[in-house]
């Protein structure tokens, strides 16, 4: 289900045609700044995990750290990063993901979670549902519990949501859009 109580549609920016020709880019910036905006999105985001034992948030780089440190904090959960190939120091499991635009590799620290941990993955947008797709596969693989995947925005026509249903996956957004 989205949430529709709050107007998140009108504080989020769109840029035309970035970072490529035909691409509407959702820039959740305008949102971050706003004090209530940004509390408004963060609370409703963890609003139904408060009492369900959530031990972990594993935010996807870069945005997903920032709504991640904000709901590991509400819920008095532990942050883990899900960052780009090189990026994490330690020993790490690795996934090949393909975004709207472009392929990727991404990464987690091999004990960022212990197996049976319940972790609420978290970004800003769901497209295609590539990348959460395999921050989930990443997750999985260390034997993490998925509660849910939580992002502020959906593109629907893309059919992530529908892909990590698919998957057994939960999934919380709080506004839409359409196209691309
Ligand atoms: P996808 O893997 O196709 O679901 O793409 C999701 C990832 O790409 C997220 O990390 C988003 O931040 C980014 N992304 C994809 N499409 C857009 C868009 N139209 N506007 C802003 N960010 C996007």
């Amino acid at each position: 289900m989205t949430e529709t109580a709050f107007d998140f549609a009108s504080i989020i920016r769109t840029i035309a045609d970035y970072p490529l020709p035909g691409i509407q880019f959702r820039d959740i910036t305008t949102l971050l700044a706003d004090p209530n905006a940004f509390r408004t999105a963060v609370d409703l985001l963890v609003q139904p995990y408060k009492g369900e034992m959530v031990e972990k948030i594993a935010g996807i780089e870069a945005r997903g750290f920032i709504l991640g440190g904000a709901m590991a904090h509400q819920l008095a959960a532990g942050f883990v990063p899900i960052r780009k190939r090189g990026k994490l120091p330690h020993e790490t499991v690795r996934v090949a993901y393909s975004l709207e635009y472009g392929i990727d590799e991404m990464e987690m620290h091999k004990d960022a979670v212990r197996p049976g941990e319940r972790v609420v993955l978290t970004d800003d947008l769901i497209a295609t549902g590539g990348t959460a797709e395999a921050a989930v596969k990443l997750l999985r693989e260390l034997g993490a519990d998925i509660v849910a995947a939580c992002f502020v925005i959906d593109l629907p026509e893309l059919g992530g949501r529908k892909r990590l249903e698919a998957m057994g996956v939960t999934v919380r957004t709080l506004v839409e859009f359409a196209g691309h």
